[in-house]
């Protein structure tokens, strides 16, 4: 069997788990809960837990909540349900606010070495002071505060003595350092703000970088996986370790997913769902978890995703045609096949007498067991699709045109005798023969043709509603154009085909199961959808009909 290589972080993982450096490993993934995850998560999900299923060891899933005024209980309670969802289960359940105290504490100890000070300077001077990546940053004079001095003004700090902004307390590392993350760099901030878990009793709330790296060493993560944008933070990551002299976890950084026609920022999916260009956080355009899983992609297709593109260390940009092949290669396995007519014309078969019957369908056949079959009505009224009539014929049109004879799925052959239009010129109906011999399993007619087409019995019919999706932005990559990215959604995005008829068996679909509609792609039953109204999402088309 062949053998995949592997990757840079399995390569650093091998070796530290071969070295003895650590016994067991330990990763995390550590969602901020400051919306729902995106498809960028689900690669750092698939990374993270991924690893643990494979070498063994267990992933935490922490959640980065040092940021109250952005963080709600519903995002820490959605962002679970698609973890989950994708087919991971953490070992704890754990909050960076869990720490605050022990975050405090570490606070006070670098303070206590001479190693943090309480800085009054404004935002403005504090900018003004840092330098530039060229010229170094000048120290001012709450650097050489006393310790005592210090330790009194964060204790007042913490109990809240100060309006928010009055003053912050900074690492005290080196004002000329080439990385400028390391000119005292700030790490905790004056907020008074309700914070979702710990309610109000913290005015004070850690920064980022002395957060995650003392949190990821209090659970002694082995290997702290991050994206690219964190390089320059491991230096102080390492820092603070070192003069904490805690558990040395690991910071190693890969390339974040980033895809064609979409924006993969919490921050701007969040301003979509605020002013309204889509539903919601779930709206099947979304490439959040919660959008894709309700378009009807399947927790398999998303891991076959994120394992098909791998772990890069550069930077890179991922064709989102890839994301539908996947989904489609996986419902060509799965969905059960069934006709359904998005545009109707009515055909009617002239010499076909009584009252129908029933025809047998199988339900899949690309599945082993061909999925079971099914009943399907068949009468002498149809719809089928307009685009499947031609009253002009073109070259090696193998459908129905006056004279030509075609297959309808499951049933018999009809010969075209007829056609009639409406008062626009629109083709209403088209009214054919059929050849009683040429019923499919039981032909006797020795007739071929070409075409086969699907129909749905008009008498036995059910109307839905079908939601067809299109890419949510006109432009590869709207992050990189001028301007608000929002101009560059695409205005035809959502199409909505208010009067669709289906065979009878699709009233029964439900949700989170795919269904190949023969000829028009993949659909599934949406969660609008009532017994009365029946609403379907296409998840994508059969064949990648996108151009460039
Ligand atoms: P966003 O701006 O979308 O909110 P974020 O990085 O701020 O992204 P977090 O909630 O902090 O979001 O991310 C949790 C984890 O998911 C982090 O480890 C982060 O590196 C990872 N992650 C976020 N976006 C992507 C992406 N596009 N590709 C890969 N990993 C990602
Ligand atoms: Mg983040
Ligand atoms: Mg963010």
């Amino acid at each position: 069997s062949e053998e995949k290589s592997l990757n840079f972080i399995e390569e650093i993982i091998e070796n530290d788990l071969k070295s003895g450096k650590y016994e067991t490993l330990v990763t995390r993934f550590p969602p901020e809960p400051n919306g729902y995850l995106h498809i960028g998560h689900a690669k750092a999900i698939c990374l993270n837990f991924g690893l643990t299923q494979k070498y063994g060891g267990y992933t935490n899933l922490r959640f980065d909540d040092t940021n109250p005024v952005t963080e709600k209980t519903e995002y820490v309670n959605s962002q679970q349900e698609d973890i989950q969802w994708l087919g991971f289960q953490w070992k704890n359940e754990l909050y960076a606010s869990d720490y605050f105290d022990q975050l405090y504490s570490y606070a006070v100890q670098l303070i206590e070495k001479g190693l943090a000070y309480v800085d009054e300077s404004t935002a403005e001077e504090i900018a003004a002071q840092k330098g530039t990546p060229t010229e170094p940053g000048t120290p001012n004079q709450y650097r050489e505060r006393s310790i005592e001095e210090n330790l009194a003004l964060f204790t007042k700090m913490k109990n809240g003595e100060f309006e928010d902004g009055a003053c912050i307390l900074r690492a005290k590392i080196d004002m000329a350092s080439t990385n400028m993350l390391m000119r005292d760099p700030i790490i905790y901030r004056i907020k008074h703000a309700h914070h979702h878990r710990t309610g109000d009793a913290w005015c004070i709330y850690p920064m980022y970088d002395f957060a995650h790296g003392q949190s990821d060493s209090i659970e002694h993560i082995t290997h702290s996986i991050c994206t690219l944008e964190y390089v320059s933070h491991r230096e102080l990551y390492d820092w603070f370790i070192a003069q904490l002299g805690i558990f040395p976890s690991k910071q190693y950084e890969f390339a974040r997913l980033n895809l064609t026609y979409t924006v993969m920022s919490k921050r701007k999916l969040l301003q979509l769902v605020n002013e309204g260009y889509v539903s919601g956080w779930d709206d099947p355009r979304m490439p959040t978890i919660s959008g894709l899983r309700r378009r009807g992609y399947t927790p398999e297709s998303i891991r076959e995703f994120c394992e098909r593109i791998g772990i890069a260390k550069r930077e890179n940009l991922i064709e989102l045609s890839l994301l539908e092949f996947c989904i489609r290669e996986d419902l060509n396995k799965k969905a059960t096949r069934a006709m359904a007519v998005l545009d109707p014309i009515k055909l009617v078969i002239t010499n076909y007498e009584g009252d129908g019957e029933i025809l047998i369908g199988e339900n899949n056949p690309e599945a082993e067991d061909k999925g079971g079959t099914r009943e399907i009505p068949f009468s002498k009224e149809l719809w089928i699709e307009r685009e499947d009539f031609m009253e002009e014929p073109a070259k090696k049109w193998f459908r129905l045109a006056p004279g030509a004879t075609v297959r309808l799925k499951f049933a018999y052959i009809v010969k075209c005798e007829s056609f009639v239009k409406d008062a626009d010129g629109n083709v209403t109906e088209v009214h054919c023969t059929y050849i009683p011999e040429s019923k499919s399993g039981s032909d006797t007619s020795g007739i071929h043709v070409k075409g086969t087409i699907h129909w749905v019995s008009t008498a036995h019919a059910k109307t839905a509603e079908v939601r067809q999706y299109d890419r949510l932005f006109s432009v590869v990559s709207p992050d990189a154009e001028e301007g608000d990215f929002k101009d560059y959604l695409n205005p035809n995005s959502k199409e909505v085909l208010s009067k669709v008829y289906i065979e009878p068996a699709l009233a029964e679909a439900t949700l989170g199961t795919g269904y190949q509609f023969i000829r028009k792609g993949y659909f599934c039953l949406d969660k609008d959808s009532t017994a009365d109204h029946l609403v379907f999402n296409r998840v994508v088309s059969l064949k990648d009909s996108w151009k460039g």
